[in-house]
């Protein structure tokens, strides 16, 4: 209970529950985390600037502060590592896990410029080409 309660008031808990990696489009990526996390700050300063400057609120600085760490940092953090978790298990089920075309910071095909998934791979093994200790190292 308290933890879907703290998923939904941290926007997490319907993204990571229709986050899989079956879905050809998927919803959490490092630019959804990224862009979460500047409008979630964006709305946290103009908020916190209008509330101190109306009711002088000075003293209070602290607060939206630890409002960008519960409410930006923190669910940032854990989408990246709900993001990296997925992505590892997708290399290990499909052939573009494999590929040297595959970019797992974006979940993409390079070739193609396209997301790929368990369900979808945009060449259809065609273009595969294998990873080289070489790729994995740079
Ligand atoms: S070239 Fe083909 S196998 Fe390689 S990442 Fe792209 S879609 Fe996947």
């Amino acid at each position: 209970m308290l933890d879907r309660l703290t998923d939904l008031l941290l926007f997490r808990y319907t993204n990571q529950g229709k986050d899989n990696n079956t879905n050809e489009k998927p919803y959490i990526t490092m630019g959804s985390i990224v862009w979460g996390g500047l409008v979630r700050t964006i709305l946290i300063v103009v908020i916190s600037w209008t509330v101190v400057g109306y009711y002088e609120l000075r003293d209070y600085w602290m607060v939206p502060l630890l409002a960008i760490v519960g409410l930006v940092i923190y669910p940032a953090y854990s989408q990246y590592q709900h993001f990296t978790g997925r992505i590892e298990v997708m290399q290990i089920e499909t052939l573009c896990g494999s590929c040297k075309h595959f970019d797992p910071t974006n979940q993409l095909c390079i070739v193609f410029d396209e997301h790929v998934s368990t369900t979808y791979i945009p060449c259809e093994g065609d273009s595969w080409e294998p990873l080289t200790y070489e790729d994995k190292t740079s």
